[in-house]
């Protein structure tokens, strides 16, 4: 599509500044570049899980990463946070600073496609075993015809998992896959993804070891350096750049002009 389009992934850790974020947000969608906002809602679904009697719980994959694990109530609460309160407090902060936005979940439309996996392998006391009945998945195709309509319309689409499986069940996907799967299919010249760090650290957490540039020739380096949760994110992005996104952007969601700071530079540029 049109190669001026802009992917924001707005990360669910806490301290995201939401306010700074829309209005940058607003300001860019206001001078004319196409963008696509993707959100996530992790810390805040931990929590309303708690309050609601259904605390989370994760698995421990045999490949040493780790999933949510999503039974239906689970999901049901997933829905409350990510397309309710998460979406729809962007949404109305969009809105109050000047830009069209329209909150959607991969359900909505069929906008976002996936694969469920019924049968998940998982880790305890260093045995193998499976736990079978999760509503979760990978999200595979993007209804790109859809979101063109959207951006040609003069909206700003705001858009959240779940993802809608082949078989018509909601699942829980993987936000930095959506984004990283919107701006490949619609070769967006830039993948920005805003998280509660300064982006991409060489000795996490230590702050100060922020890597300023890896060259695309070398992005596989993100996958060395990534632990724990970031290393999902930096899979996303080395895939956006081996499709032929031109940047990915790792950078801080915290701070006021996040993604005017982003575009100039700041955080971890891929490219
Ligand atoms: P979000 O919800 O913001 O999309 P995640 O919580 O999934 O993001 O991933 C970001 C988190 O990854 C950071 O808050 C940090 O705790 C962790 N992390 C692990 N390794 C690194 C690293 N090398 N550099 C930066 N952050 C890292």
């Amino acid at each position: 599509m049109n190669s001026s389009l802009i992917v924001v992934k707005i990360g669910g850790g806490d301290g995201m500044n939401y306010e700074a974020i829309a209005h940058d947000a607003a300001q860019l969608w206001q001078d004319g570049t196409p963008l696509i906002l993707v959100h996530g809602g992790n810390a805040e679904l931990n929590r309303v899980a708690e309050q609601l009697g259904h605390p989370p719980q994760f698995l421990k994959h045999p490949n040493g990463m780790t999933s949510r694990l999503t039974d239906r109530r689970a999901l049901e609460i997933f829905e409350m946070v990510y397309c309710g309160l998460v979406n729809k407090r962007l949404v109305e902060r969009l809105q109050a600073a000047g830009a069209n936005a329209i909150g959607l979940s991969g359900l909505d439309g069929q906008l976002l496609r996936g694969r469920r996996k019924t049968a998940v392998k998982y880790v305890e006391n260093d045995k193998i075993k499976i736990h079978r009945g999760d509503y979760t998945g990978s999200v595979e195709s993007v209804k790109e015809t859809l979101l063109m309509t959207l951006l040609e319309s003069g909206f700003l689409p705001v858009l959240t998992p779940p993802a809608l499986s082949h078989e018509y069940e909601a699942i829980n996907v993987d936000g930095d896959q959506i984004a990283a799967l919107i701006a490949r299919t619609m070769q967006a010249s830039a993948l920005v993804l805003l998280s509660n760090v300064p982006g991409l650290l060489a000795r996490y957490p230590d702050e100060s070891s922020l890597i300023r540039h890896i060259p695309a020739s070398r992005v596989e380096q993100t996958l060395e350096i990534a632990q724990e949760r970031m290393k999902k994110k930096a899979l996303s992005a080395a895939e956006a750049i081996q499709a032929g996104v031109k940047k990915v952007i790792f950078a801080d969601g915290r701070v006021d002009n996040p993604l005017q700071r982003a575009l100039a530079g700041e955080g971890t540029v891929i490219e």
